[in-house]
């Protein structure tokens, strides 16, 4: 491909809050020829904010085999191109994807730019100590799928992260609970930079009942991180859990409360861990 290919710029737009448009993407937003947005209505009042006056194009899942052509055309004709979704980063749980390899394999230039994504936000305030984590995004809709996708990833030694919609949450969080097990850690990161952001941890067998102790907290956009599988109880003993374990003991918590907050911190099995208490005591 010749050097008149412009660019295609893959821009991350804010969560809710305006202000977390950074610099970069303020000044590509302005100075592109064309806007290819997910939903051009929905970006329209983003991009008069910011005082853009690029051209929008439509690039949403829909249609996003046309529109990779279309963005290949302008950039080959040397007008610039950034893609935006609805908020966050095009290409993670939105459209992009095709777009961007539809470029790529044309030999044309791809520049990403850091900025607002719902799951890195999340797990920027889940106090994940072991700091693997591994990215799911939505699970499938329907329970029986839902179930089968959870169970494939159940023995999984790393935290994973889930997109939920309000209106799926519960009936997730239940297929959760009853394929990861109850004694995993869940943080449910709500409504992020928005009003009404809430960011809570429990013991993932407790949230069907917390979340519909209140309907407010059903609502809103949900990330969800489930800790970890526990290793096997042998490298539970030796490890973190017993770490954890010895500390609460040590400040005179009865064992029952001891081995269930380090079973809700490290995602080690309850019962194993009040055992090993119950030796420890
Ligand atoms: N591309 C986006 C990103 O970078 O995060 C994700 C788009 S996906 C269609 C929308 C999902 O992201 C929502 O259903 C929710 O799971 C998550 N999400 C988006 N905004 C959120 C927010 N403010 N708080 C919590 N989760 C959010």
């Amino acid at each position: 491909m010749t050097s008149e290919f412009a660019p295609l710029y893959v821009v991350p737009t804010p969560l809710g809050n305006l202000a977390d448009i950074s610099e970069r993407a303020r000044a590509v937003l302005r100075d592109v020829v064309w806007v290819a947005a997910e939903d051009t209505r929905h970006s329209a009042p983003l991009l008069q904010h910011l005082g853009s006056r690029a051209r929008l194009l439509a690039a949403h899942q829909h249609n996003e085999h046309a529109a990779a052509k279309q963005v290949l055309a302008r950039l080959a004709a040397g007008e610039s191109v950034a893609m935006i979704s609805d908020a966050g980063t095009p290409g993670i749980s939105d459209p992009g994807a095709r777009i961007v390899a539809h470029v790529r394999a044309a030999g044309g230039r791809v520049i990403p730019l850091p900025g607002p994504c719902a799951a890195i936000t999340a797990l920027s305030a889940a106090g994940l100590e072991d700091g693997h984590w591994l990215f799911y995004g939505f699970l499938p809709t329907k329970s029986g799928q839902r179930q089968k996708s959870l169970t494939e990833v159940a023995t999984l030694p790393y935290a994973l992260v889930f997109y939920e919609a309000p209106h799926r949450v519960l009936e997730t969080v239940a297929d959760m609970a009853a394929t990861l097990g109850a004694e995993r850690a869940l943080v449910i990161a709500r409504e992020l930079t928005k009003c009404f952001e809430s960011i809570h941890a429990l013991p993932l067998g407790e949230a069907l009942d917390w979340l519909q102790a209140d309907p407010m907290r059903q609502k809103g956009e949900f990330v969800l991180i489930v800790s970890g599988a526990a290793k096997d109880p042998e490298a539970d003993n030796n490890g973190e859990a017993e770490r954890i374990l010895k500390l609460l003991l040590a400040e005179d918590l009865p064992v029952k409360q001891a081995a269930k907050l380090a079973a809700a911190i490290t995602g080690a099995a309850k019962n194993a861990l009040y055992a090993r208490a119950l030796e420890l005591r």
